[in-house]
């Protein structure tokens, strides 16, 4: 059967090659077109379904975390309300542990108590205060005119007469007239400062210590404590004394007592305490040996806390400062609902504190209680929201930034500048008054993710492509089949028709001429019954190779091979061909080169194989035809070559003229009678032997057709 190729294609008319390119565009063009376009379309959408997919995570995740660190405050004001319930039912034991409880809360930084409308801190003991306490200066009230006198005149032996024992005795006298512990201690250190003059430092020692030890809290005229003043003497005098180690003993003691906040001093008052202790430990520093090194190493680490102790008053005065006024605005919105809570954001020195201030009313009283408690910015920040940020596993494209209002960073690495912001929010009512932002690093993230899914369509695209046109390729070779089918149909049916008709015509007018006895010499009679006879062996021939080829095609065709010798059939067929000839020359010659073994064949079939060998020979062969027929053979197979000296096939043709009904296109052989079914036929039953057949031909000078049939080897 026929084949479609591009040679058959090109051969079809006009019409049917654009009707065909039309069929190919609606078929593959179309539909390839169509999915490209779906293809990109889904890639869009992905790409936007993506995106949209990013933002409202993003969008999720910065709720997330507001939502958590909203809890996270909440749980401090759960505990700071449940200290306000303590406070009111007047516990004072639950109260402390409480409020130790409370102060260990990571997000704690400090505690405060409204209290006598004063703001108080019951955590952290302040150095000092920033107002000046008035100072209890009337001796009169509780010493009388007769202490004045004495004081007068002890004043005047001292400063004026310079009579120092005098003094003593005055002021002296002075004590035995007062019970008031401000004024002794006041007149203690009077006797111990002209003792200091008069150049008696025991007596002086002695009186500063009576005043440091017993009079410690007692308040001198100028406001400043007995005990201090008391001490910030002893320290002086006993290193002018030359006792380096005892005045650095109570330098180290002095400046821990007013580390520890021993006495309630003003922010003044504080600041002459330490330049004094720290310039007294400046001259102990130059006598000190390097033996006392550790010495000099205690006064910096005193010196060092003083310093943060300072700091961190100076900050709770102006938070007290700030918070107070707040406080005592909202006092009657507390008084009104209970356990109320506000949030603020106080602002010193340019940083924004965290504040939360519960209100409530006491049982009893129902006066309003309000504590508060300054929430601690930098736990908040690298303890909670560090901790929430790492749970949400961003992955190292996206990227997590916390900002304050003045869009300072406060969390979070600088993000690249190419980097695309998809969610932005505050927390919850804006306490922190804070912003959270999510970005997405690399802006190729989609690329990435999208590109893996580009190369999936692209290859989805390519294999319906390829499908599709297999599917024409496929449709197409199976109508062209078709319409080969048909044509051969039609060509069977002519080409049949016509070579029937002629030699039938003239075995019907030879015979009615024999018949009708109008050939009256012997001679020409038996020309005529010759051609009778070679026209019906022709018939035959061509009746058995169509009923040969019917059957093959009908997959009913049977070899019925036996053992034979094949030099006797092919002698038989030759001479048989002589006969119908009805010439003695025949220009048939049979060589057979060896003796031939017996082969495996069917004898019909590889006569009728021979015959139209031979007849084509003799068709195609002209005027003086020479047919040499040779048989040969090696170790595996028998050679049957049929060689003539006539017109010759074109190299072109040399492989059509086995197909079925293929007749060379040449005029010469167009004036020969023939089918095109002779050669097909011979190579089908050649090929059921299991052998084939070659062609060796030059025009005009000949052809030769090789027949190979394999030698079955019989094991008898
Ligand atoms: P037919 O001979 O009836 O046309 P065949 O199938 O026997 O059909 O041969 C097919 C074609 O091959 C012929 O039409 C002819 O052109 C060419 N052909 C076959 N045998 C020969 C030959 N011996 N010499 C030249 N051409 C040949």
């Amino acid at each position: 059967m026929n084949q479609f190729s591009i040679r058959k294609f090109l051969k079809v008319s006009f019409g049917a090659k654009v009707k065909a390119l039309l069929l190919l565009l609606i078929s593959l063009g179309l539909p390839s077109l169509f999915l490209m376009f779906l293809a990109f379309r889904g890639i869009e959408n992905d790409q936007a379904l993506e995106e949209q997919k990013l933002l409202s995570h993003h969008s999720e995740l910065a709720d997330s975390l507001a939502a958590k660190v909203d809890r996270e405050i909440s749980s401090v004001e759960k505990r700071l309300q449940d200290l306000l319930g303590v406070i009111a039912s007047s516990n004072k034991a639950g109260y402390m542990e409480q409020l130790k409880e409370f102060a260990s809360s990571t997000l704690v930084d400090e505690f405060f108590i409204l209290n006598d409308n004063h703001l108080q801190f019951p955590l952290t003991d302040l150095l000092y205060e920033n107002t000046s306490k008035p100072s209890l200066q009337k001796r009169t009230r509780s010493g009388g005119a007769k202490l004045e006198r004495l004081i007068d005149q002890a004043e005047e032996a001292e400063f004026q007469l310079k009579n120092y024992d005098r003094a003593v005795v005055l002021y002296r006298s002075a004590l035995s007239a007062t019970e008031n512990n401000n004024i002794i201690s006041d007149l203690l250190m009077r006797i111990a400062r002209v003792s200091v003059r008069a150049g008696d430092f025991t007596q002086a020692l002695e009186n500063f210590r009576i005043v440091s030890e017993q009079y410690g809290q007692s308040q001198l005229p100028g406001g400043q404590p007995g005990g201090l003043a008391a001490q910030l003497e002893l320290i002086e005098l006993t290193l002018h004394m030359g006792d380096t180690v005892g005045s650095a003993e109570m330098t180290f003691k002095l400046y821990e007592n007013l580390l520890v906040g021993t006495w309630t001093l003003n922010r003044s008052q504080f600041g002459l305490a330490r330049t004094k202790i720290e310039s007294n430990a400046a001259i102990l520093n130059k006598l000190f040996t390097p033996a006392d090194l550790n010495a000099t190493r205690k006064i910096d680490e005193l010196r060092l806390k003083a310093d943060s102790l300072v700091f961190r008053t100076d900050f709770l005065l102006d938070l007290r400062d700030l918070v107070s006024p707040v406080i005592l605005d909202q006092r009657l919105d507390f008084l009104e609902n209970k356990n109320m809570n506000s949030h603020q954001v106080i602002e010193i020195n340019d940083h924004q504190n965290l504040i939360l201030i519960i209100g409530g009313s006491q049982r009893y009283d129902n006066n309003v209680i309000v504590v508060g408690t300054l929430l601690d910015e930098g736990a908040l920040l690298s303890d909670v929201i560090s901790n929430i940020v790492n749970n949400l596993s961003l992955g190292e494209h996206h990227s997590l930034i916390i900002t304050d209002e003045m869009n300072e960073r406060l969390y979070g690495s600088p993000p690249p500048e190419e980097s695309r912001l998809t969610a932005s929010r505050g927390f919850q009512g804006d306490f922190p008054p804070w912003s959270i932002e999510l970005r997405q690093v690399d802006p190729r993230f989609f690329e990435q993710i999208l590109s893996s899914r580009r190369s999936i369509y692209f290859y989805a695209l390519i294999i319906v492509i390829l499908a599709l046109t297999l599917g024409v390729i496929m449709i197409a070779r199976i109508m062209a089949r078709e319409l080969e089918l048909a044509r051969l149909k039609s060509d069977f049916v002519s080409t049949v028709s016509h070579e029937f008709r002629s030699p039938l015509t003239s075995i019907r007018q030879l015979s009615e001429m024999l018949h009708s006895g109008r050939v009256s010499s012997e001679e020409r009679r038996n020309h005529y019954y010759g051609v009778i006879l070679e026209q019906t062996e022709r018939l035959t021939l061509m009746v058995s190779n169509i009923l040969d080829l019917a059957r093959i095609d009908e997959r009913s065709f049977r070899l019925n091979c036996e053992y034979i010798r094949v030099e006797e059939l092919l002698e038989s067929i030759i001479a048989r061909t002589g006969q119908i000839a009805g010439d003695e020359k025949l220009p048939v010659r049979l060589y057979v080169k060896d003796p031939l073994p017996v082969i495996h064949i069917d004898p019909e079939a590889i006569t009728h194989v021979m015959n139209n060998l031979i007849d084509n020979a003799l068709k195609y062969s002209g005027k003086s035809p020479e047919i040499t027929v040779k048989v040969f053979h090696d170790e595996n197979n028998l050679f049957i070559s049929v060689k003539d000296n006539g017109i010759g096939i074109s190299e072109d043709e040399t492989d059509r003229i086995f197909e079925r009904f293929y007749r060379s296109g040449d005029e010469l052989t167009r004036k020969i009678k023939g089918s095109g079914l002779g050669l097909s036929l011979v190579k089908e039953l050649v090929e059921a032997h299991g052998g084939n057949i070659s062609v060796m031909s030059e025009v005009d000078r000949g052809s030769m057709f090789t027949v190979r049939l394999p030698l079955t080897k019989d094991e008898d």
